[in-house]
């Protein structure tokens, strides 16, 4: 008969308390996503775009690099600018007064 492996229940109970934590981070993350209703005006979507903004089938504006996308970029007419998180877009430039994220504040 083979040996049974017995974690510490102190183990155990670490893992799992750090399971719940990453688990409650992921949701709050995409409840803050979810904020977002995508109209791209953040991104330019209305007068000189983000070469990487593009519209899905349904009208709604998302970033073909999202995971990689602060730092420098290019408009569509060439422009450089710097995607900065959406936090500094509230602080530092007119965002829209329809956006998510400025109604939850
Ligand atoms: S302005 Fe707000 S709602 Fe619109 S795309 Fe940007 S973050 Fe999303
Ligand atoms: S790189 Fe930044 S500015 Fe460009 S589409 Fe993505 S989120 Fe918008």
């Amino acid at each position: 008969m083979p040996k049974r492996l017995l974690l510490p229940s102190l183990f155990l109970s670490a893992m799992t308390d750090e399971l719940l934590y990453i688990r409650k981070q992921e949701e709050a993350e995409l409840t803050h996503e979810a904020l977002c209703h995508r109209c791209g005006f953040c991104c330019g979507a209305k007068n000189d775009p983000c070469l990487n903004l593009a519209e899905d089938a349904s009208g709604r504006y998302y970033c073909k690099v999202y995971d990689n996308r602060i730092g420098s970029q290019k408009t569509v007419s060439g422009k450089s600018f710097s995607c900065v998180p959406i936090r500094d877009v509230l602080t530092y430039f007119t965002p829209n007064p329809d956006c998510g994220y400025v109604k939850k504040r």
